[in-house]
């Protein structure tokens, strides 16, 4: 088992979590270091599978890869504790030191050059998870056109790399960061995206869970914006 060079790989990793930070309340990363020998190649915006023990089997829960390519032998999970969830309950009963297998990486909700047009980033909690990646990758690129992250959480404890996020900010003019905690994340997609002008050339890269990240999809395709331009997943 070896380097990936990007295809997926069915025979499980096996990683041990080197550390984990709280980063909200309910929510923690999870910093799974592979052994020396191995390295998971991966496209910002990808996801892992992890191997949860179950009744003598494994269930399976995705998680995406919220740290950057360029450190495929260490790589972050970031989640949020379920209520009544079985997967995220067990991966929060580890600590350091505990293992955890996973196949992947998986996934086409990616970006790995920015392309020739305005960027929007949507994220709803943890979905931000993915997008981190995918907006280091676009910023990295260097390019003219504006990056913005719409990124809405139900309290400002939970807006997760706040502060990595308004760095980016302040250090690269073209990025917009835009948290939302009180507010309609639909309203302000409407308003920026939908009313204030026809330009209908922008991409966008929506990630959450549940009925909002299919709401926000049908918003802009029915307004006007490409059905490839508008990417999502939904969890
Ligand atoms: C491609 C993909 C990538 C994912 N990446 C992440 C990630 O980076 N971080 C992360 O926290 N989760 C992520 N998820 C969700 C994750 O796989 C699990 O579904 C989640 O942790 C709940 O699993 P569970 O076994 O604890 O609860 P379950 O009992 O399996 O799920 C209970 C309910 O919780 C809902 N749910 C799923 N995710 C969440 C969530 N984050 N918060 C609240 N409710 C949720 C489900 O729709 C389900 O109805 C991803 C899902 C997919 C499909």
């Amino acid at each position: 088992m070896g380097e990936t060079d990007g295809a997926p790989q069915r025979v499980p990793f096996s990683a041990t979590i080197e550390r984990i930070v709280q980063r909200a309340p309910d929510t923690r990363s999870f910093f799974l270091r592979l052994p020396a020998s191995q390295r998971l190649a991966f496209i910002p915006g990808q996801f892992i599978s992890c191997l949860i023990p179950q009744n003598g089997g494994d269930a399976v829960r995705p998680y995406s890869i919220a740290s950057n390519p360029e450190e495929p032998e260490l790589l972050e999970i970031c989640l949020n504790l379920v209520p009544s969830g079985f997967g995220s309950a067990y991966l929060f009963s580890l600590g350091v030191g505990a293992s955890v297998r996973f196949t992947g990486p998986w996934g086409t909700f990616t970006l790995d050059r920015q392309p020739a047009a305005e960027c929007v980033f949507i994220a709803e909690s943890t979905g931000v998870a993915p997008i981190r990646p995918m907006l280091r990758r676009a910023l990295a690129g260097g390019g003219a056109f504006p990056l913005r992250l719409h990124y809405a959480a139900p309290s400002a404890a939970h807006i997760l790399y706040a502060d990595e996020f308004e760095h980016a900010a302040r250090t690269h003019p073209r990025f917009t960061f835009a948290p939302l905690v009180d507010g309609s994340l639909p309203d302000v997609i409407t308003r920026q995206y939908l009313q204030r002008d026809e330009d209908r050339a922008r991409h966008f890269y929506i990630c959450g869970v549940g009925a909002i990240v299919p709401t926000l999809r049908d918003l802009l395709r029915r307004g006007g914006y490409e059905r490839r331009a508008v990417q999502y997943e939904k969890w």
